[in-house]
């Protein structure tokens, strides 16, 4: 794996209290934000405005797979820039061709269509499903309780969480949730305006709770059954996390009679520009011709640049064995955290996932956090932020680890240590 050289430029300095104050002052407050300011990253590292060093464990919520500042990123991103970076989907651009042969190569035959996020990727999904069922008058997407498929009012609407659409109704017409990993459920849910079932493949929002094999076959049949799309949202747990391009492919590997499966659809977001916003979904044959010419469109979606990155990072992903390092070290850090969880059970409950996609759940009632109103998951990554480690919170009881896929053992120990030294010391 190559060595990653620190970033010699200037490091950023600057005083946290005004620049919170700045953004406080002039960006929308949707965000609740931790208390750190972050000014420049190499690898798994990122330092703060005053110059100390985390070890990113977070990868900006799943989306950093090479890490910070990777050189092979800057490089393609200046050579593309220097060539094209746009120029609209009113021309053909080979990379987009190019990235796309890429996708359905590590899926099956199919379409793909780019866009720039994760909840965009998904509203292409719906559309799609639309124009499935138009004819026979079906639009009812079924989804799945603490889902969460994006923020826009189609993506707020398929989310199976109330917090997320309350204030914002009514909701978009045709979404129905019901428990996740429950066939007989989802069995009951289907009408006749149904026309497709989407689900994630893990669900990363809720606290890294994977689909059990026999739900996805299960899904399957019955879609084949009623005539339905299944779809699978892989816009946290694709991109190689668990260790296959896709986390059905991981989940379902060595299972009997799941040699042929497949989805109809898929949405990929987060780590497939590694920082550079882009999304995508892919349909297989014939499915990828639902949305005919002119029916679907973005402006910047597949742009010679985003696509130049996100090839460049297959290839990187592929020449390194990052799927690899990602399901061996990722199995690593979830056997010490298991052993971690099994010295302290009043503190940790359970360590759910698969690969660089880990779920540490938290005892509900953890003394040491009865003085502070804040959820456990909060004042958890609180006390990792000072002892320099950065993770991601998943509802009020889960840390989540969703490092860069090129992480190495050594810094795997580092914060493993941290995290361990932390748990004993809330006993
Ligand atoms: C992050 C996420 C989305 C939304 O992606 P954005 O790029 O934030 O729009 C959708 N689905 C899942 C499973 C996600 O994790």
């Amino acid at each position: 794996m190559n060595e990653f050289h620190p970033n010699l430029s200037t490091p950023v300095r600057g005083d946290f209290a005004s620049i919170q104050e700045r953004l406080n002052n002039h960006v929308v407050p949707s965000y609740g934000r931790f208390p750190l300011a972050l000014s420049h990253g190499s690898g798994s590292y990122v330092w703060d405005v005053s110059g100390k060093r985390y070890l990113d464990l977070g990868g900006g919520i799943a989306v950093t797979s090479l890490g910070h500042s990777n050189p092979e990123i800057t490089d393609a991103l200046i050579e593309q820039s220097r060539k094209l970076i746009h120029i609209s989907n009113l021309y053909y651009t080979d990379l987009q061709g190019q990235l796309a042969e890429r996708i359905t190569g590590l899926i099956a035959p199919g379409k793909v269509f780019f866009c720039n996020s994760g909840a965009e990727a998904n509203e292409g999904l719906y559309k799609a499903v639309r124009k499935f069922g138009h004819e026979q008058g079906r639009f009812e997407i079924i989804t799945a309780e603490n889902s969460f498929h994006g923020r826009t009012l189609g993506g707020i609407s398929a989310t199976g969480q109330d917090k997320v659409k309350k204030g914002f109704e009514p909701m978009v017409p045709g979404f129905k949730h019901v428990p996740y990993n429950d066939l007989e459920a989802m069995r009951a849910a289907i009408s006749p305006a149904t026309a497709a079932i989407l689900i994630e493949g893990i669900q990363g929002e809720t606290g890294i709770t994977p689909a059990t094999p026999a739900y996805l076959l299960g899904l399957r049949k019955l879609c084949d059954e009623q005539n339905l799309l299944l779809l699978i949202d892989g816009v946290q747990c694709g991109h190689f996390r668990t260790g296959r391009f896709q986390s059905f492919q991981r989940i379902l590997e060595g299972v009997e009679g799941a040699e042929s499966f497949l989805p109809d659809g898929i949405s990929m977001a987060k780590s497939l520009g590694g920082g550079f916003p882009m999304g995508a979904f892919w349909f297989r044959s014939p499915h990828g011709d639902l949305l005919s010419a002119g029916t679907h469109g973005t402006t910047f979606g597949g742009n010679p640049l985003g696509c130049r990155v996100a090839l460049q990072i297959l290839d990187v992903i592929q020449r390194d064995h990052l799927a690899q390092n990602a399901r061996e070290l990722g199995a690593w850090i979830k056997d010490q955290l298991t052993a971690t969880a099994t010295k302290f059970p009043t503190i940790i409950r359970t360590v759910r996932g698969f690969g660089m996609m880990i779920g540490l759940e938290l005892q509900p009632n953890i003394p040491a956090f009865n003085h502070d109103n804040k959820p456990a998951a909060i004042q958890f990554i609180n006390r990792l932020h000072d002892q320099g480690v950065l993770t991601i919170p998943s509802g009020t009881h889960i840390v989540r680890l969703l490092p860069a896929l090129n992480l190495n053992k050594s810094e795997a120990e580092e914060g493993l240590k941290i995290i361990e030294a932390l748990v004993a010391a809330l006993v």
